[in-house]
Parts: C-alpha cells; sequence; structure tokens
C-alpha cells in the first residue's frame, strides 16, 4: 500500500491545497491531510479542530483521504502512519529553500520517508492561506480562492476579525 502525507497550516484551506491532494490521491493508495495544531502566528484565523472540519468537508468525496492533526515531528508520524512520502506542493522559486531544508531533515531522522515535490498549477502559484488573509480582512472577495464547502465559514470568521478590530 502506498502512502502519502500531505502536511500543512491549512489556515485556511484554499483551492491551492485541494489541488495537490486531490493529484496526490490519484498517485497514493492512502493519504493522510496532516493539520499542522501547534501553529500560533498571530494572523492565525482557525484552531487545529477547526481546519481539520473544513479539511474534511473539502475531501468529502476523496474516498482515500483521511484528515487528522498532529504536533511534533512529521518524520516521527509518517513512522507512525507507515506513509511512504510526504508530497509538499511546490509554488515558486522561495518555497524551495525552506522545503529542500526540510525535506533533507526528514530523510535524516527518517530514512525510509521520501520527499515528493508537485508543481503547483499555474492557475495557483500565486495563492497561499496569507493571500486569501490579506485580500479578505482587505474587503477583498475570497471566493476565487477558497473552496465553495468552506467560503461561507471563512467570510464569517475574517468579519468577526474586522468587527473586533
Ligand atoms: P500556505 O503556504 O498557503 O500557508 P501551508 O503551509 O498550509 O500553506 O501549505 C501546505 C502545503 O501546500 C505546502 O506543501 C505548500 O507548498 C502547499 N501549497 C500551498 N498553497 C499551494 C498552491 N497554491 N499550490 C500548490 N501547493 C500549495
Amino acid at each position: 500500500m502506498r502512502t502519502a502525507i500531505c502536511p500543512g497550516s491549512f489556515d485556511p484551506v484554499t483551492n491551492g491545497h485541494i489541488d495537490i491532494i486531490q493529484r496526490t490521491c490519484a498517485l497514493f493508495d492512502r493519504v493522510y491531510v496532516a493539520v499542522l495544531e501547534n501553529y500560533h502566528k498571530p494572523s492565525r484565523l482557525f484552531s487545529a479542530g477547526e481546519r481539520v472540519d473544513m479539511l474534511r468537508q473539502c475531501s468529502a468525496k476523496l474516498p482515500n483521504v483521511e484528515v487528522l492533526a498532529y504536533d511534533g515531528l512529521l518524520a516521527d508520524l509518517a513512522r507512525e502512519l507507515k506513509a511512504n512520502a510526504v508530497v509538499k506542493g511546490l509554488r515558486a522559486v522561495s518555497d524551495f529553500e525552506i522545503e529542500f531544508q526540510q525535506a533533507l531533515t526528514n530523510k535524516q531522522l527518517n530514512p525510509q520517508l521520501e520527499t515528493v515535490f508537485m508543481t503547483a498549477e499555474s492557475q495557483f502559484m500565486y495563492l497561499s492561506s496569507s493571500v486569501v488573509k490579506q485580500v479578505g480582512l482587505h474587503g477583498g472577495t475570497i471566493g476565487d480562492f477558497v473552496p465553495s464547502e468552506i467560503l461561507g465559514a471563512v467570510e464569517d470568521r475574517i468579519n468577526s476579525v474586522l468587527r473586533s478590530a
């Protein structure tokens, strides 16, 4: 059984994330989407539980996906889940340096674990969770950036942040 992990903070999930998850599903028998629990950026919009719920809604039609929250080392999680590979989306050269460093560190910690880089689709090359937050918090429309299943929840949260500011 070929098993992959797609890790990330997913705050919030974007169409770019879902594209990578869907394409990983076509290549692997089982895909764990691992939500980084310990994510305390000041700009954080959603708790780990909320991010897990949103990913479950967005991946409901993908039968080989399981969503979970994790804390600690990805190399250990991969051992626990018997995963062969970590799949990461690469958008631009700017992603490369940190991703390469993480991949080599994970390989050192867990030599059985391969990191596979998947090229972002050209229409999602610019898209990140930060872009969604920046556009939304400045009153822009985010409907083209996030999956329809969670659009209402993301808009509501952005509106409540704006109201409390
Ligand atoms: P972000 O960079 O949007 O905050 P995460 O840290 O949650 O996202 O990223 C999780 C994974 O998804 C990373 O491998 C990242 O490179 C990938 N990813 C994020 N956005 C895109 C996108 N638009 N296209 C392809 N891959 C992406």
